[in-house]
């Protein structure tokens, strides 16, 4: 049985993948669709029928429930199968057709739940053990000619751990037989994606370079440096790379920030690491040697009172708070000019996480839209984050 989400938030179960989903070791072609924008897919990529989507375990439903959304708003319908815990879901259109419209339309950016975003087809099972690689190789060959990378990915749940050994082991063989077939070279082509369900049970899929994650599984391999005050430190060096890239002009030395709820201060280390000034707010203690950088400035104060004397660069917030006022309050900082940009966690103990991140996303734009300021806003579940989710929203140049 999967579960089918109806709209946002709204789940029912319905029966798993039709019959007709489920393919033994067989690639078909369906019929001939056209592709909008088949460079380097070959025709018979109309292969692919369903979208396959990484998320954090635990929180299937809300992924489901945001693509449901997402795609009733490009007018495509289909049934999202997922099962609680197993850190994926799979969406399905009713009519396969749709594909290519998605694969040009659909924002993986504008996703909050989903950690990557992979164009599937059809699962393949029952995978014999003597020889794995024919039937995985023939099902990359019909979807593309080339691809940039191959990825060989299981989901991030503990019952994964086991099989990525064996995964890990298959990787060198197959990406043997890949080069070997001349499917690899091309750096703008898709990313061939291999999910395993198990060693005999396998999604085979691609995504689309610059409309998905760049990282493995969807997970950034970050090092928790030894002297960050605390683990917290991650989600913001994460969220610097999800909402900003590599090189963010946005985010230079010499700039300042406010960080409400600061201590004991793993995102201030990372705005110091920077060489970016800040005024640390909580009534907490905040690590010594922050301290003694001589760029950050401590106070003890309640970070839903505390403004700054004069405009800064930067405002972040990890405040351990209700949503909606956390995002009432960047809302006001950037309509009222106190800081250009802000990066401010949400915290989700509540059941429907979904809506509740689509109200906060409502209060800000109905804010900001209010007060005639242009900005840009979006939100992601980080891999560091757990239950919550991380919000970027700057002020754009009228
Ligand atoms: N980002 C921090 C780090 O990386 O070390 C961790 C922040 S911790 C999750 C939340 C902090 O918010 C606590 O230190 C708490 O004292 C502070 N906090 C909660 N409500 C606050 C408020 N109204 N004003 C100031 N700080 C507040």
């Amino acid at each position: 049985m999967g579960e089918d989400v109806k709209g946002a938030g709204e789940v029912s179960r319905v029966p798993a993948l039709p019959e007709g989903n489920r393919h033994k070791c067989q690639v078909t072609a369906l019929p001939n669709l056209p592709l909008a924008n088949p460079s380097n897919l070959t025709a018979a990529a109309q292969t692919l029928t369903g979208l396959l989507l990484y998320c954090r375990p635990g929180f299937e439903k809300e992924c489901a429930a945001e693509i449901q959304a997402r795609l009733q708003a490009l007018s495509i319908e289909g049934y999202a199968k997922a099962r609680p815990g197993s850190g994926f879901v799979v969406f399905t259109p009713y009519d396969p057709a749709s594909l290519p419209r998605l694969y040009q339309k659909l924002r993986f950016g504008e996703l909050i739940f989903a950690r990557q975003l992979v164009f599937v087809q059809p699962q393949l099972t029952e995978l014999p053990a003597a020889d794995r690689i024919t039937p995985l190789l023939a099902a990359a060959r019909v979807q593309a000619r080339q691809y940039s990378e191959i990825l060989l990915e299981t989901a991030d749940t503990n019952e994964a751990k086991e099989l990525s050994v064996f995964v890990r082991k298959f990787t060198a063989p197959f990406e043997r037989a890949v080069r070997q077939a001349g499917l690899t070279g091309q750096p703008s082509a898709p990313r061939l994606h291999l999910f395993f369900i198990d060693s005999a049970t396998v999604y085979v899929g691609l995504s689309r370079p610059g409309n998905s994650s760049s990282w493995p599984m969807g997970i950034p391999r970050l090092k928790l440096p030894r002297s960050a005050p605390s683990r917290s430190t991650l989600k913001l060096d994460e969220a610097f790379l999800v909402f900003l890239g590599n090189n963010p002009r946005n985010l230079s030395p010499g700039m300042s920030a406010v960080d409400l709820g600061a201590a004991p201060g793993g995102w201030t280390w990372q705005l110091v690491k920077r060489s970016i000034r800040v005024t640390a707010v909580d009534n907490g203690p905040v690590d010594r040697e922050l301290l003694d950088s001589g760029i950050v400035e401590h106070v003890r104060a309640d970070g839903f009172r505390y403004r700054p004397p004069k405009p800064v660069d930067w405002l972040v917030c990890d405040m351990v708070e209700q949503p909606a006022r956390i995002a009432a309050l960047v809302a006001r900082w950037i309509a009222d000019g106190h800081c250009r940009h802000s990066i401010f966690n949400l915290k989700l103990p509540m059941k429907k996480r979904h809506q509740e991140v689509e109200r906060c996303r409502e209060i800000i734009a109905r804010y900001l839209d209010d007060t005639e300021v242009p900005f840009r806003l979006a939100f992601k579940q980080l891999y560091h984050d757990r239950e919550e989710v991380t919000g970027y929203l700057s002020r754009e140049a009228g």
